[in-house]
């Protein structure tokens, strides 16, 4: 009976999700029309906008050897304290590994999925760390005031 509520399953969208990472489907304000595909590979570079690190795209930050995935560095030891490799399709990646976040998860929202201001690029290690967490813009604006309070409370004293 609960499934009747739903119009497709998470499974069902990430096969399309899946399916139209070559296709021409976001509307990008400046670039016209352009692949899921296209689009991470724009951001090769670029700070993850929440941890701050360079996101890395490309072959050589991927393999298909968990050997070679180890000995290029790709572990990394995620939120529950346990030592991880990105993968995915039977690829190893890189710990900041460019990835395409949906802001509001596309199971959720599946008509959200291709539209440029749902996305937004992350790291596949905060994307790990976001999961299905929506309010994770939020508290994660908010655990960075609160850095930026403390350190300015520590280098000037309050009048
Ligand atoms: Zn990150």
């Amino acid at each position: 009976m609960k499934r009747l509520n739903q119009l497709y399953t998470g499974k069902k969208v990430q096969e399309i999700w899946n399916d139209f990472q070559n296709h021409p489907i976001i509307n990008h304000p400046t670039e016209g029309n352009i692949s899921p595909n296209k689009y991470r590979a724009m951001g090769k570079g670029k700070p993850c906008p929440y941890c701050g690190k360079k996101m890395a795209h490309g072959q050589s930050y991927q393999t298909n050897s968990k050997q070679e995935a180890l000995k290029l560095g790709f572990e990394y030891v995620n939120k529950k304290g346990v030592k991880t490799i990105n993968n995915a399709g039977g690829k190893f990646f890189h710990q900041h590994y460019i990835t395409l976040d949906h802001k509001i998860n596309k199971a959720r929202c599946p008509q959200k999925m291709f539209d440029f201001h749902n996305l937004q690029y992350m790291c596949w290690e905060c994307n790990q760390l976001k999961g299905d967490n929506n309010a994770f813009d939020l508290q994660h604006t908010r655990d960075y005031l609160d850095a930026l309070v403390n350190e300015a409370l520590s280098r000037y004293h309050l009048l």
